[in-house]
């Protein structure tokens, strides 16, 4: 039976499609190894289903785990299940996501990121913990989401009887994830969403923020009951919208129409906030809830009526032929445009407004969204895929729903090449394997790996720890960022210059120094909560390094250790390495393919020399275009640290993990032609760097 709570929300969980299904789901998953189920947004596959197991003792000999593509959705339900199954968070119901495991010996039903689960096979490749394994929101296609499908294949190819594995979809793809797994069973559950008429723009929006505030301020002064759910591209755009539509609900005369509450819902979101968009509406209220794609399938909010739709969304893509990354505002695909209608119809029939034109559905939109593992830098999974030892095969050859393409693959094999994870041949190197461990980008990890061999350890784990962390900085209401970031750490002369990484140190040095103040990082700027995560990062990679803290010492940037340290940074971002173009202020950036770039707007001012000119050498975290092409988190290197690196580029166009033409690679030879009489004598500043 249902565990019933006694909120009225739980109440309702009884009645979800899913639950209606559960003498099925039990039946299905005991006679199957492998079940795919596909059922609407909503209709509590997340929440439930792990709950249905559970009470048909599918825990008795192990634990069910549940993986979310998103970190806010892995905690939330978690909550959400616990709560319904009256039970403390963290004991019979837990969760686990990157650097925050809160789970016990007690724990059953445990939610993780499919980052989680996939760090999990190194240690125990045959998951033996678990007896149950549900790939939540599978047809997210999140990168990690689709590597643990051919993994968790050949695991059941390999005869593990007693795990199941339960895979979850809102969509039809789910029919494609069964022909993956051998024709697997596939369950439909039903859903019970009411009709939703879409009503489409007659014309493009100018400006798709002014079409979606005008539109949802339209539907509160002039249609009924019912909340409003509308669909933005990140944070900021979500707060200008919701301060337009503050300032215009303002402006209504008082009683003409009915109260309105507006919502942020985003995954940077303080969590006390997220869960506000779960408390229903009270009576003669609307709310406005302003969201990100979160709300598309991770998160279901109850209670929509009217959705608005811009029909875009932001994604990250990753080019392996430039090795950029670019944050880029992108048509959603029909079946995306789809789900979000659907977010209208659950409580009773709804209206979606599309804010584009039935043509532009028809012709424009793609039909499926393009998967992850398409569109990411491969590295890190790469890596991952080698670390496992899986010999029979290459990662090449490695079974993808959807394959990506060879040259993210040769892209991925250059990138650990030039950073000594892997050798010549593909096979991993010792270090490798120590990288594959750490919870981190390759580069982090290799730059730690570094750090502890010259005996800076501390400084990196602080470094590592910092860069984890999503955003730092309070928003400065003047100044960019940047500037403002300068202007309160000018106290910092010490490592000023040196750019980021340096800077990144000496912020969270002083805050140790002030005894971890929450009211010095409101006096400088800094997000507390963001230094309290970086200071439990830093903890969790002291811990898997093993790495006895004996407290922090500061250095001055002529201390021999400061100049190890950018060394070791060095080492790690070899494969992100930058070149002062000698005729203008930008740099030219070396690998398989180079380009022009500048260094991004928001990196801590880094120092000139007397000739007005910037550091001679950098290392950089990653290479991204907006607008044109930047280079963000910088670090000045010198060009003799870099040497190792270059030869190794010039090896690659011979290397079986090439590909690349030699002609765009730097030769060692030419580079130290070029670059020697630039690299040495040093010009006045860099000599005080040393
Ligand atoms: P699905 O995974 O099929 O999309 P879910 O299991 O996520 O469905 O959601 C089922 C129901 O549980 C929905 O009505 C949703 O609003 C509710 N729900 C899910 N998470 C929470 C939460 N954190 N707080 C309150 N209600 C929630
Ligand atoms: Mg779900």
């Amino acid at each position: 039976m249902q565990t019933c709570g006694g909120q009225a929300s739980s109440a309702l969980a009884c009645e979800l499609p899913v639950t209606r299904y559960e003498k099925e789901i039990v039946d299905v998953v005991k006679k199957n190894d492998v079940v795919v189920i596909i059922g609407e947004t909503g209709s509590g596959k997340t929440t439930q289903i792990s709950q249905i197991l559970h009470h048909a003792g599918s825990t008795e000999f192990g634990v069910i785990a549940i993986t979310q593509p998103r970190r806010v959705a892995a905690v939330s339900v978690a909550r959400r299940v616990a709560s319904e199954m009256k039970v403390c968070l963290g004991e019979e119901v837990g969760y686990s996501i990157r650097f925050e495991d809160r789970t016990s010996e007690k724990t059953r039903i445990k939610y993780l990121t499919d980052g989680c689960l996939l760090r999990e096979f190194l240690s125990d490749a045959e998951l033996k913990q678990y007896s149950v394994i549900i790939l939540d929101e599978a047809h997210e296609r999140s990168l990690n989401t689709d590597i643990l499908l051919g993994l968790l294949k050949r695991l059941c190819g390999r005869k593990s009887p007693d795990l199941k594995i339960v895979i979850t979809s809102a969509t039809l793809e789910g029919e494609k994830f069964s022909t993956f797994f051998f024709g697997c069973p596939v369950m439909k559950i039903p859903g019970k969403l009411f009709p939703v008429e879409i009503l489409y723009s007659t014309q493009e929006p100018v400006n798709y923020i002014e079409s979606a505030v005008q539109t949802a301020l339209e539907i509160h002064t002039q249609k009924g009951p019912g909340d409003i759910l509308l669909f933005l591209t990140g944070k900021e755009e979500i707060e200008k919208a919701i301060m337009k539509l503050e300032d215009r609900i303002r402006q209504l005369e008082e009683g003409s129409c009915m109260d309105a509450i507006i919502l942020p819902l985003h995954a940077s979101l303080e969590p006390e906030l997220q869960v506000r968009v779960f408390t229903p509406s009270p009576p003669s209220c609307r709310r406005i809830i302003v969201a990100t794609n979160i709300a598309e399938t991770s998160l279901t909010v109850d209670g929509v009526v009217f959705v608005i739709d811009p029909g875009v969304v932001k994604q990250h893509q990753y080019s392996p032929m430039t090795g950029m990354y670019s944050l880029v505002v992108v048509k959603i695909s029909r079946v995306q445009a789809t789900q979000r209608a659907g977010r209208a119809g659950r409580t009773r029939p709804g209206k979606c407004y599309r804010l584009y034109t039935e043509a532009v559905f028809e012709n424009e939109l793609p039909p499926v969204t393009m998967p992850e593992i398409q569109r990411s830098s491969l590295a890190g999974a790469v890596l991952h895929l080698k670390s496992l030892d899986l010999k029979d095969i290459n990662v090449l050859e490695f079974e993808y729903l959807d394959p990506p393409s060879r040259s993210s693959l040769e892209d991925a094999l250059q990138k650990l090449f030039i950073i000594d994870a892997i050798q010549e041949d593909g096979s991993i190197t010792h270090l490798g394997r120590r990288m594959a461990v750490l919870p981190l980008e390759p580069s982090l990890s290799r730059m730690l790996l570094a750090a502890e061999e010259a005996g800076c350890l501390s400084e990196a784990l602080t470094i590592a720890a910092m860069l984890s962390c999503e955003s730092l900085f309070l928003p400065s209401p003047k100044k960019s960022a940047s500037h403002k970031r300068d202007l309160e750490f000018k106290s910092l002369p010490d490592g000023m210059g040196l750019g980021d990484h340096i800077q990144l140190l000496q912020i969270y040095e002083k805050w140790h120094e002030d005894g971890y103040n929450a009211e010095w990082c409101k006096e400088h700027g800094v997000k507390i909560r963001s230094m309290m995560f970086a200071r439990e990062v830093r903890r969790q990679l002291s811990q898997i390094m093993k790495w006895e803290d004996k407290g922090l010492s500061r250095y001055r940037r002529k201390d021999p250790k400061m100049l190890a340290l950018r060394k070791a940074i060095c080492t790690g971002f070899s494969n992100h390495l930058a070149h002062r173009m000698q005729q203008h202020n930008g740099f030219r950036t070396l690998g398989a393919k180079t380009h022009l770039v500048q260094i991004h707007p928001s990196a801590c001012s880094m120092e000139v020399d007397d000739d007005g000119l910037l550091p001679e050498w950098v290392v950089y975290n990653e290479l991204v275009n907006v607008g044109r092409p930047f280079i963000r988190n910088v670090c000045a290197v010198k060009g003799s640290w870099c040497q190792p690196a270059l030869m190794k580029l010039s090896k690659l166009s011979v290397t079986k993990l090439g590909g690349a033409q030699s002609s765009t690679l730097p030769s060692v030879e030419k580079e130290q032609k070029v670059e020697k009489p630039a690299i040495e004598p040093l010009s006045a500043t860099q000599k005080d760097l040393v």
